[in-house]
């Protein structure tokens, strides 16, 4: 943490230390009320003038008004699918991939594709050659990126009853493709430290794990450690020196930034998103924090894990998407005191070539075609 110490002094020297609240934030708010809710009409403009990228949704149903939200953002999404044998709609990839399909095609310009393939069949003779054909004809119909989920290291077993890695030579060949094509993988592998740990309701993560038990490694009575699946995933990092990856929701190093540091130092061709994880975020001292995302302003991703389920109610989701992306978009970019989750937090205030990157510029690098060629409308 030496050189990030510097980092955090010469931004101190700078005069980025603690910031007030800015007096004209919350119209209507009382001194110190915590400001919340949707976009005034000038924040939405500040927002909207970044073309913000959400490089982290799963979004399945084109609703026209949701549909309306993104464009009046500006926001452009990445549009994920996972195979999840727990859930009915995600069991196999379609019907997620046509209903992604739908919202990309519908989205004009404001969303893209990211494609998964079925690890539940690595048994299966030719597996890798049908998972590449497959991943190939969604590329042809405009994918960008490939998921890798987290039930390659937590939940599929080999015949000797081992966990099977993200880096097991099963998957090598579907990695080089996603390379040749010049795509890049998300890799959401492990999960939070919290997952690995008895019951603490104070976790961020504690309401996922009470209400996703088949992913509470704390009760599985022989759980894969967490190291092991991330010793795999960085081994797949070095054998894949020309694959770009994005490291899913701050690639599970969540409870230690100067894990995340090391890695980016260590690994060029990978960065992480931020996605499902800013209970983490806001928790880091405030310096430590500004300092820790202004030297590695070239490498983290704006991204929520927000999703639009078919079922759901559409009026709640807009509401939801809208304020989670003026919620966050008020940490970074403001110095206002906010409410988060329950807890009282103050903006950090990043400087607008920061959020840039952050929001826009970065997607564009890790994952190229994430906007189409020519401007959304
Ligand atoms: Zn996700």
């Amino acid at each position: 943490m030496d050189s990030l110490a510097l980092w955090l002094a010469l931004i101190l020297a700078a005069g980025l230390g603690p910031l007030k609240p800015r007096p004209s934030a919350a119209p209507g708010s009382q001194g110190t009320a915590p400001v919340t809710g949707p976009f005034t009409a000038g924040e939405l403009k500040a927002f909207a003038a970044l073309e913000p990228i959400d490089t982290h949704t799963h979004a399945f149903v084109s609703d026209p008004a949701f549909l309306a939200l993104l464009h009046r953002l500006h926001m452009h999404i990445l549009d994920i699918c996972v195979i999840d044998d727990h859930s009915p709609f995600e069991r196999s990839l379609e019907p997620q991939l046509d209903e992604a399909l739908a919202v990309v095609h519908a989205s004009q310009g404001h969303a893209a594709l990211c494609t998964t393939f079925d690890p539940y069949r690595f048994q299966e003779p030719g597996f890798a050659e049908a998972a590449i054909r497959q991943i190939n004809r969604d590329f042809e119909n405009g994918a960008v990126a490939v998921k890798v989920w987290k039930n390659v290291g937590m939940e599929l077993k080999n015949t000797k009853g081992a966990y099977v890695m993200p880096d097991d030579p099963l998957f090598q060949p579907i990695y080089r493709d996603i390379a040749a094509h010049h795509k890049t993988l998300i890799a959401h592998v492990a999960d939070p430290d919290t997952i690995w740990q008895p019951p603490d309701p104070r976790a961020p993560d504690y309401s996922y794990y009470m209400e996703h038990p088949e992913w509470y490694m704390f009760r599985n009575p022989h759980p894969p450690s967490k190291q092991a699946i991330l010793k795999a995933r960085d081994h797949l990092l070095e054998m894949n020196p020309d694959l770009r990856v994005v490291g899913a929701h701050l690639g599970s190093m969540e409870a230690d930034f100067s894990a995340i540091a090391r890695h980016l130092d260590r690994y060029p061709n990978f960065c992480v998103d931020l996605a499902a994880r800013m209970p983490y975020v806001i928790r880091q001292p405030r310096a430590e924090l500004v300092a820790f995302m202004t030297k590695y302003q070239d490498r983290l991703l704006y991204a929520t894990d927000l999703g639009f389920h078919p079922g759901e109610d559409a009026s709640r989701v807009i509401k939801e998407w809208e304020t989670t992306y003026a919620r966050d978009w008020r940490f970074f970019a403001t110095s206002d005191l906010l409410d988060y989750e329950g807890r009282r937090v103050q903006g950090i205030h990043l400087p607008p070539s920061i959020l840039r990157k952050l929001y826009h510029q970065n997607a564009l690098r890790s994952i190229p075609g994430i906007l189409p060629a020519t401007p959304a409308p």
